[in-house]
């Protein structure tokens, strides 16, 4: 699709605080009793007083460094004005206003797989409104309950410029955005509703077009499709698009409309009386910058130079804190990293989706994937066999030797043993070949070929060559 502007905000709960943002009540919501994780402060009951979580303030400035934003030294909360059930006071505590505010960070950028900056516009904390749960969804349900528990949880907004050009390229800022976010210690995943994005869709000729609150990256992707090809349709058809808010109905995989865009001024927004400005201080951005660790952007540079592996298999596993975290232990054991590599961003990859498990899940240990790779890299094991044995090893917790033994894998010595006389018997076959690789080692090729031609492709080439050129030397 030619021309797409799409731009993402993003609701990120700091799930690295114990508590709300402005009270102390729990920040551990899910699961409770409706209406139960409540205090005078998060409902707004009056003579109350709002106090701002200073944890939330290092949080931000990690995040907003992450992602190369600009640090504001001083910014606001303002009140966002609107009668609705999920907000207990009648408004919302942000920081943005009618004119944008001064933000808690601005100005940043997301790197893109093809290199490509998606421009962060601003990055900013606000509470979270409570839960507002339709039974049998937003269109059809006759009533709406409240479940104030989720109200005041500390939310950070993070605002991009309309720079993304296709729905996949949506899904892949966001898969990014949740890696960055969880290397900061701010976002876990699995964490229902953690992360919630709305995303604006334009096309030239068009009005900009809101759809609002889809969960799930995968649905960010269906809900932007749908949205283009329907803006698309209209365009061609001479028909307007107006500008308004759509909701993602992800039972029926569509966008309905839910209502014109209203105009900023309805919110009527004014500094928030009861709470100071934020004041990021020199301390505050020195504990957020040693906060940060190796984040995956780097760790993807550094696998391709420190151990030559391929970009694609880099950034699987640099983007995955866990796999990232698996490859550095099983490296750190002395095993051959490309060949561990491959095993974790390939094999253990598929392995998790077809069993439908985490990382975190797994049964198995470093050393075990260790062993597997130092049999890929010897050539002792093909690939193929590799991946069987990985499946076994992690199906039944055992090791690869037993593996090996319960598949019926010729490996270790066994499998030397019988390449050995592969080569022998090929050798004698073809005593001309022998001669010519003698005097020239590039025809040392065709007798390879011929070797793994009889073992029918189960052994490794550099192995068998190895064995060969030895053999050759040696008589
Ligand atoms: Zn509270």
């Amino acid at each position: 699709m030619q021309d797409l502007r799409i731009g993402l905000e993003v609701h990120v709960q700091i799930l690295s605080l114990k508590t709300k943002l402005f009270c102390s009540c729990s920040s551990d919501y899910r699961g409770k009793p409706p209406n139960t994780n409540v205090c005078p402060i998060c409902m707004g009951l009056p003579g109350t007083l709002p106090v701002l979580n200073k944890g939330a303030v290092k949080e931000a400035a990690k995040v907003a460094l992450a992602l190369h934003c600009k640090i504001n030294r001083i910014s606001r909360f303002y009140r966002k004005n609107y009668f609705y059930p999920d907000l207990a006071k009648n408004f919302q505590i942000s920081q943005y206003d009618r004119a944008g505010g001064v933000p808690f960070a601005q100005d940043g950028y997301l790197e893109m797989s093809d290199g490509k900056r998606v421009r962060i516009r601003r990055i900013h904390l606000e509470e979270d409104p409570a839960r507002i749960v339709y039974e049998g969804g937003i269109t059809r349900s006759p009533h709406a309950l409240v479940d104030y528990n989720r109200h005041g949880i500390a939310l950070l907004e993070i605002v991009t410029e309309p720079d993304i050009s296709d729905p996949a390229k949506a899904r892949e800022f966001l898969e990014k955005l949740a890696s960055i976010l969880e290397y900061l210690g701010v976002y876990k995943p699995g964490v229902e509703g953690a992360i919630r994005c709305d995303a604006n869709i334009s096309l030239p000729g068009g009005a900009r077009v809101e759809v609002k609150n889809i969960s799930g990256f995968v649905d960010v992707e269906k809900a932007l499709r749908f949205e283009a090809t329907r803006q698309e349709s209209r365009i061609s058809r001479g028909i307007n698009v107006e500008r308004e808010t759509r909701h993602w109905d992800e039972i029926r995989k569509i966008t309905v409309s839910l209502r014109t865009k209203e105009e900023e001024e309805e919110y009527r927004y004014f500094p928030e009386p009861d709470l100071p400005p934020i004041v990021v201080t020199d301390d505050i951005l020195e504990e957020a910058k040693v906060a940060i660790p190796e984040l995956p952007e780097d760790k993807r540079s550094r696998y391709m130079k420190e151990y030559g592996i391929s970009g694609t298999l880099a950034e699987a596993l640099a983007y995955s804190p866990s796999l990232a975290g698996l490859f550095e232990e099983v490296v750190a054991s002395g095993a051959p990293p490309k060949s561990v590599a491959s095993i974790i961003a390939i094999d253990l990859v598929s392995y998790i989706n077809e069993r439908g498990i985490e990382v975190e899940d797994l049964r198995s240990n470093p050393r075990r994937i260790a062993g597997l790779a130092k049999l890929m890299e010897k050539g002792e094991l093909s690939h193929k066999d590799v991946k069987r044995c990985l499946y076994h090893m992690l199906d039944h917790d055992v090791g690869t030797g037993e593996a090996m033994k319960a598949l019926g894998l010729t490996g270790g010595f066994l499998l030397n043993e019988e390449l050995e006389r592969i080569v022998d018997q090929v050798m004698a076959e073809n005593p001309k070949a022998v001669e010519d690789a003698r005097r020239n080692p590039k025809a040392l090729n065709y007798i390879v070929g011929l070797v793994l031609k009889r073992a029918s492709g189960r052994v490794d080439a550099r192995a068998a060559a190895r064995l060969i050129a030895g053999k050759i030397r040696s008589t």
